[in-house]
């Protein structure tokens, strides 16, 4: 049995509020929002890190269909249709789940007290 969280809730050993699921890949809420709309676009595959994509189909098709979801998301959205797509990977920049995520935020201006890319 595993023991990262976000492959427990892919399994629902752990319960969590889904946005979406196909094959390949779960969307979830986060479960501390910072903002009105904090989703989580995650693969079902368990790969840590950035670092840890291969080359192999396996991976290049979990790639694949986490764009595919984050169109949809991008898609569904209330206009102006903004949103920042934001990835923390490795520890040093604040990555606290290693099971590789992308977290898609709209619905707040999160540069407003901050840093600003
Ligand atoms: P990161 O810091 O990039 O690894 O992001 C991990 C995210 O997972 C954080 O924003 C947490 O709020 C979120 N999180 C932690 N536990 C849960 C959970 N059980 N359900 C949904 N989101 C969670
Ligand atoms: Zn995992």
């Amino acid at each position: 049995m595993s023991t990262c969280l976000f492959c427990k809730i892919i399994e629902k050993e752990i319960p969590s509020d889904f946005v979406a699921e196909n094959e390949h890949v779960i969307v979830i809420k986060d479960i501390q929002p910072k903002a009105p709309i904090h989703y989580l676009i995650i693969p079902k595959i368990h790969v840590p890190t950035i670092n840890d994509i291969l080359d192999t189909h396996e991976h290049t098709i979990a790639i694949q269909a986490m764009w595919g979801m984050l169109r949809n998301l991008a898609k569904n959205l209330p206009e102006p249709q903004a949103f920042n797509l934001i990835v923390n990977n490795g520890a040093a920049s604040g990555q606290r789940v290693f099971h590789m995520h992308w977290h898609f935020i709209s619905g707040k201006n999160i540069y407003s007290s901050g840093i600003k890319l």
